[in-house]
């Protein structure tokens, strides 16, 4: 699509980044081109029209196509935020990283019973923190409407794990 090729064109792979052997793939030159970021927003959720109630953006890169994707959509945020940041009673889901754990938190009551939420995120690698998210979703009476990143890096097995919990998945690109 032209979306995707747009995109495409603006993400930069960054050698060695955060460890030696990673390929980084920084998003930020797409964050920095106003059509760009529309491209993206309007291509996460096409996909998923009609079918969502509220954009689940994933703290932090996620929160800045959650908000695109809000203004193209017309859906508000639900902020999926790290351990500690969020001030009122929170529901918490811990997930494992590669070295040690962390967590997802988002306010108890904040959207209606069985409100549909489309998670969005940069990009999708092992599926973990994505996986978190949509249990912490649950957990808040809320539904999971999918899954829309921007990148997805094959051969991770996140979709793969995804799916195999009947979450919708979708990525605008797949390296
Ligand atoms: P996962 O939990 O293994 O699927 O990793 C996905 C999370 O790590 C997302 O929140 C991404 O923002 C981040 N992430 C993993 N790899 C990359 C990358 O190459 N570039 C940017 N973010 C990444």
């Amino acid at each position: 699509s032209p979306e995707a090729a747009l995109v495409d064109s603006l993400i930069t792979t960054i050698p060695n980044f955060p460890e030696p052997g990673i390929d980084f793939r920084d998003l930020t030159p797409v964050f920095a081109d106003g059509p760009a970021l529309a491209a993206l927003a309007r291509g996460l959720v096409a996909p998923f029209e009609g079918r969502f109630d509220h954009i689940g953006g994933l703290e932090a890169r996620g929160f800045l196509i959650a908000g695109a994707a809000s203004v193209v959509s017309g859906a508000g945020v639900l902020s999926v935020r790290k351990a500690g940041k969020l001030p009122r009673a929170v529901l918490s889901q811990e997930y494992a990283l590669e070295y040690g754990t962390a967590a997802l938190e988002v306010h108890i009551g904040q959207l209606p019973p069985e409100s549909r939420v489309l998670i969005v995120d940069d990009v999708l690698a092992t599926g973990g923190t994505a996986l978190a998210a949509a249990n912490l979703i649950e957990r808040a009476g809320w539904r999971v409407a999918g899954i829309a990143v921007a990148l997805e890096l094959g051969g991770l097995g996140g979709r793969a794990r995804l799916e195999g919990r009947g979450i919708e998945t979708f990525s605008l690109l797949t390296y």
